[in-house]
C-alpha cells in the first residue's frame, strides 16, 4: 500500500504527541512565535451555488528554531493535505483543530530545521450563511459569494496565522464559473481556463494582515471609472462598484461619489490612496461595512442609492464610506499589533467618517451625528459594567466585545476633543507622522501617543487623552455660580442607587456663558474659574466634549429657555445631560417635558425630535401606565402636529427633493413620532393609503424616507395586510425595501401581529439576519416583548449557528429593554449559561442586567412622578 506523504486529517492527534514535552498549551489568544509567516498564496475554488468551497493554501514561514510542532489557525476546515516543504524536501504533517475558536496544531513527521519553510494545505469547507468567513447568499435565482474576516473569521476560509501583527503579501486566485465577476484585494492580472471553469489571478498585494484579505465571485453587475489625480496622487485611481443584479441600476451614485471622498482623505493624510485600485462592493446581509484593503464591502442599502434616496441614507453613505476609506490609511496601511489596540482603528475612523462625510456634503449636517453617537455611547459607558477604550485582550473570545459603542462612539468623541484642544493642524501633523513612520507595518497605542506628543509640544495633551482612553466611565461636571466666579467640580456619572468608586479625569473643558466662550483644562476634583459673564451657562460648548454636566435647577431653567436657539451640538448636549440628571435622580420628570416642549422649536431636526424620542423610550420600556397612554399620545401630538402642519406632508416619492436636506429629515422624523408614538389618525391614514398604493405597484406613491412608518401603518390593517407584507418582504431582493418591511413587521407593537410572526418566523425564505431583525423589533415593544423574548431564549443556539459566532457577543443585549429588578435576576439566570457556552457576550450580559436593574430601581423611586405627568391631562 502506498500512502500519500500528506496525511489525512481532522482527527484527534495521537496522545503521545500531546504528551510530548515540547508541546506548549493550546494558546487562547496570541500564538507562540514559533513560525512567522512572510507570504501567502491562496488558490480558491468558489462556486457560490454549491454548499462547500475548496482551497489550496501555501504559506511561506520562517521558523525560529528546529520545530516538530506548531500552533496556527483554521476553523472547521476539512483538510485533505498538510505538508511542509523545505527546499526540495517534503515532510508530512498532521493537522488537528484543537479549539472551537479555530486553533490548530500542526505536527510534523520529523523536525523541521530553523529558517525558511513552506506550509501547504488542501482543504474544503462549508460556505457560511451569515456574514462571517466566506459566505454565500441567493439573490433572485442566482448565488453570490463574499468574505467578511474581521475579527477572527479568515481562519474559517483558509488556514493561516490569523492575527493582525503578521502582515505579509498575499497572492490570491479565485476559480469560478465562466462569465462570473470576481474581485480580491489586488487587481486581476490575468485569467486562464481550468476544467471548464475560469481561474482569475490577482496581483500580489502590499503587506496585509489576514483579516483584511477579501475575495468574492458571482454574476455581479459592475460599473467602472476612476478617481481623478490629486496633489497627493499623480495617476488616476481605478474605482469599480460591484453589486448583485437587482442593484444594477443603482451603482452610479457610489461611483460618482467615491472619488471625491478619496480626494478629501488624501488631502488630510498628505499621502496618496495606499493601494493600487479600489473596489466598492455591496452585499445584502452585511450589517455594516468592512475596510478590506482596496476591496471595501458594504451592506447594500449603505452603498446603493437611487435618486429617491432620503437624507438619512445620504448621511449614512457619506459617513460610512468616509469611515471605511479612512481605514485604508488608519488600519490597513498602519495596522494594530493586536486587538487591544483596535480602538486606534475604530475611534479614529469614527471621527474621520463624520468629519470627511461633513466636508463631502456640508448640507447634510453629517458632522453633528458624531455628537449624537457619543451621547448614545455615554449611556453604555455610564454603567458600572464596562471597559475602557484601550484594554488588554487575553483570549480570542474577548476580541469581538472590543467592537462596541465605547470604541466607536466614545473613542470618536475623545479623538475629536483632543484634536480640538491640540489644534486641528497639530493633531493632523501627529497623524501624518504616525503614518509615515509605520507605513505598511504595525503600530501600537504607545507608538501613536509618541507621534502625537511630538506634534503637540504639550505633555498635558497626553495626560488628558490617557485619562479618557485608559479609564472607563463618563465624567459629569457640575457648574455653579459663586461670589468668586464659576465653581466647576467633576465626578464619575452614576445612575440612581449605584455606588461607583471616585474617579477624576484631565478634562479639556470648553463652555459658554451668554456669548462668552471659555476653555480650560480641569485636572482636579474642583476649581473656581474667574468667570462672571451674565446669561445662561452652556457647560459643553459645541457639544464636542466627552462629559456630561449638571446644573442647579434655576440654571437648568435658564438654559431650557434658550433651547430653541441652541446650535445643534449644544442642543443635543443639553438634552443628554438633562436626561442623565433625571436618571441620576437629580431632576424631576416634569423638567424633561418642559425641555421637550422648548426644544421642539429648535430648527435642527435632531434637536427638535430628541425630547420626543426620549419620552418614547419611557413608553417603550413600559414606564407609562396603560391608562395614561392616551394622555401621553396627546402630549406627543401637541408637540409635533403643529410643526408638521407648517411643514406640509405629502408622502409621494420625491415630493420635497428641492428642499433643504435637514428639513426633509425633520419632516420624516416628525411623521415617525406622530404615526408611531402619538398614533395620529390623520398621519397614519395618509401613510397607510400611500403604502397600499406602493405595494400594489405604484412605486411613486411612498417616499423611501417613509418606508418604515408607511409599512407600520399598513399592517395595522390586520392579518391580511401582515401576511401580504411578509410575503413581499420574504421574496424581495430590494434590500432597502426588505429591511424596512421586516423591521415594520417586527416592531408592530401589536400582540396579534407578534403571534402571527412567531408562527411564520421559521419560513425558509427568511434569512438569518431577517430573523434577528424581527426579534429585535419584537423585544423593543412592550406588547410583543415577552413572547419575543421567550422565542429568543428557546432559539439562542440557532441564532448563533445561523449568523456566525460573532453575533454571540451582542445577543444578550436583546433583553435590555426590560425594566425591573426581578427581571434583571431572571435574565442573568437564563443567559449566563449561554455566555459560558459560547465564551462570548459576557460584557453584553453584564451591561444588560445592570440596565434592566437600574431602570427598575429608578421606577421604584420615581415611577409615580412619571405616571403623574400625564394623569388628568
Ligand atoms: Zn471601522
Amino acid at each position: 500500500m502506498r500512502l500519500s506523504p500528506a496525511v489525512i486529517l481532522f482527527s484527534v492527534a495521537p496522545s503521545a504527541l500531546l504528551a510530548a514535552p515540547t508541546v506548549q498549551p493550546v494558546p487562547q489568544g496570541l500564538l507562540p512565535d514559533t513560525a512567522r509567516p512572510v507570504a501567502y498564496r491562496l488558490d480558491l475554488t468558489v462556486l457560490p451555488d454549491q454548499p462547500r468551497f475548496s482551497g489550496h493554501t501555501e504559506i511561506d514561514v520562517v521558523l525560529k528554531a528546529p520545530t516538530r510542532s506548531l500552533y496556527m489557525h483554521g476553523r472547521d476546515l476539512k483538510v485533505t493535505t498538510a505538508l511542509a516543504r523545505v527546499g526540495t524536501a517534503v515532510t508530512a504533517a498532521t493537522y488537528t483543530q484543537v479549539d472551537p475558536l479555530g486553533v490548530v496544531r500542526l505536527d510534523f513527521a520529523k523536525p523541521l530545521p530553523a529558517g525558511k519553510a513552506t506550509l501547504v494545505f488542501d482543504y474544503s469547507a462549508a460556505f457560511a450563511d451569515g456574514s462571517a468567513g466566506l459566505f454565500h447568499v441567493k439573490v433572485g435565482d442566482q448565488w453570490y459569494a463574499w468574505t467578511q474576516f474581521e475579527s477572527i473569521d479568515a481562519r474559517g476560509a483558509y488556514p493561516g496565522f490569523d492575527q493582525p501583527g503578521y502582515k505579509t503579501p498575499f497572492t490570491v486566485s479565485v476559480t469560478t464559473k465562466p462569465g462570473f465577476v470576481t474581485y480580491s484585494n489586488g487587481a486581476e492580472v490575468r485569467s486562464e481556463q481550468r476544467d471548464g471553469l475560469v481561474k482569475h489571478i490577482f496581483a500580489e498585494t502590499k503587506p496585509l494582515p489576514t483579516y483584511l484579505v477579501a475575495f468574492g465571485a458571482g454574476p455581479f453587475a459592475t460599473v467602472s471609472g476612476s478617481a481623478a489625480p490629486t496633489p497627493e496622487r499623480s495617476a488616476p485611481l481605478a474605482v469599480r462598484v460591484i453589486g448583485t443584479q437587482p442593484n444594477a441600476d443603482k451603482l452610479d451614485f457610489a461611483l460618482q461619489n467615491t472619488g471625491p471622498i478619496v480626494g478629501l482623505l488624501e488631502k488630510y493624510f498628505g499621502r496618496p490612496f495606499p493601494f493600487p485600485k479600489l473596489d466598492q462592493i455591496g452585499t445584502p446581509i452585511l450589517p455594516g461595512a468592512m475596510e478590506n484593503a482596496g476591496a471595501d464591502t458594504y451592506g447594500d442599502s449603505i452603498l446603493f442609492l437611487d435618486k429617491g434616496a432620503s437624507t438619512s441614507q445620504k448621511q449614512e453613505f457619506g459617513m460610512v464610506v468616509s469611515h471605511e476609506l479612512s481605514h485604508q490609511w488608519f488600519g490597513d496601511l498602519v495596522t494594530p499589533k493586536w486587538w487591544d489596540d483596535i480602538w486606534l482603528n475604530e475611534s479614529f475612523a469614527n471621527w474621520m467618517g463624520f468629519r470627511i462625510g461633513n466636508e463631502w456634503r456640508p448640507d447634510l449636517k453629517i458632522g453633528v451625528n458624531a455628537i449624537d453617537e457619543a451621547f448614545r455611547a455615554m449611556t453604555v459607558d455610564s454603567l458600572k459594567a464596562g471597559r475602557p477604550i484601550h484594554q488588554p485582550i487575553a483570549t480570542s473570545g474577548d476580541i469581538d466585545a472590543a467592537f462596541d459603542a465605547v470604541t466607536y462612539g466614545k473613542g470618536g468623541q475623545v479623538v475629536a476633543m483632543i484634536a480640538a484642544y491640540m489644534g486641528d493642524e497639530k493633531f493632523r501633523d501627529g497623524v501624518r507622522l504616525h503614518l509615515n513612520r509605520h507605513a505598511y507595518g504595525n503600530a501600537s497605542t504607545d507608538d501613536f501617543f509618541a507621534s502625537l506628543a511630538e506634534a503637540a509640544h504639550d505633555p498635558r495633551v497626553l495626560t488628558a487623552l490617557k485619562s479618557f482612553v485608559d479609564q472607563q466611565g463618563v465624567p459629569v461636571v457640575r457648574f455653579e455660580r459663586t461670589a468668586d466666579g464659576l465653581k466647576v467640580s467633576q465626578k464619575r456619572y452614576a445612575m440612581l442607587g449605584t455606588d461607583i468608586a471616585p474617579q477624576t479625569w484631565t478634562i479639556p473643558l470648553c463652555f459658554r456663558v451668554g456669548d462668552a466662550r471659555h476653555c480650560d483644562l480641569l485636572d482636579k476634583t474642583s476649581a473656581v474659574l474667574p468667570v462672571a459673564d451674565a446669561g445662561a451657562i452652556m457647560p459643553n460648548a459645541g457639544g464636542t466634549g466627552y462629559y456630561r454636566f449638571s446644573l442647579p435647577e434655576d440654571e437648568w431653567r435658564k438654559l431650557i429657555g434658550e433651547a430653541a436657539s441652541l446650535p445643534p451640538g449644544e442642543a443635543l448636549a443639553m438634552t443628554d445631560s438633562l436626561w442623565a440628571a433625571y436618571r441620576a435622580g437629580e431632576v424631576s420628570p416634569a423638567l424633561l417635558v418642559e425641555a421637550a416642549k422648548a426644544m421642539a422649536a429648535n430648527p435642527y431636526s435632531g434637536a427638535s425630535v430628541d425630547g420626543g424620542e426620549r419620552l418614547a423610550a419611557l413608553r417603550s420600556r413600559g414606564l407609562i401606565p396603560a391608562n395614561e397612554l392616551p394622555a401621553y399620545r396627546a402630549l406627543i401630538d401637541s408637540l409635533y402636529a403643529p410643526k408638521l402642519a407648517k411643514l406640509g406632508f405629502d408622502p409621494k416619492a420625491g415630493a420635497y427633493t428641492a428642499e433643504d436636506p435637514d428639513q426633509q429629515k425633520l419632516r420624516s422624523d416628525i411623521v415617525s413620532l406622530l404615526s408611531g408614538e402619538a398614533s395620529d389618525k390623520n398621519v397614519r391614514a395618509k401613510l397607510a393609503a400611500a403604502a397600499t398604493a406602493y405595494l400594489a405597484g405604484d412605486k411613486d406613491a411612498l417616499d423611501q424616507s417613509l418606508f418604515g412608518d408607511g409599512f407600520g401603518a399598513y399592517i395595522s390593517g390586520g392579518e391580511t395586510a401582515v401576511s401580504a407584507l411578509f410575503e413581499k418582504a420574504a421574496t424581495s431582493d430590494d434590500t432597502l425595501f426588505r429591511d424596512a418591511a421586516i423591521g415594520a413587521l417586527g416592531g408592530s407593537g401589536d400582540e396579534a401581529t407578534g403571534r402571527w410572526i412567531l408562527a411564520h418566523i421559521t419560513d425558509t425564505r427568511l434569512r438569518p439576519s431577517d430573523r434577528l431583525s424581527m426579534l429585535r423589533g419584537m423585544v423593543s415593544e412592550p406588547a410583543t416583548r415577552d413572547m419575543g423574548y421567550a422565542w429568543f431564549l428557546a432559539h439562542y443556539d440557532d441564532f448563533v449557528k445561523d449568523n456566525g459566532i460573532f453575533v454571540a457577543s451582542t445577543l444578550p443585549g436583546y433583553a435590555s429593554a426590560y425594566c425591573s429588578v426581578d427581571k434583571a435576576n431572571e435574565i442573568e439566570a437564563a443567559l449566563r449559561p449561554k455566555v459560558d457556552q459560547y465564551k462570548r457576550g459576557g460584557l453584553s450580559l453584564d451591561r444588560t442586567v445592570e440596565q434592566v436593574h437600574d431602570c427598575g430601581v429608578l421606577t421604584q423611586a420615581r415611577g409615580a412622578e412619571v405616571a403623574a405627568l400625564f394623569a388628568g391631562k
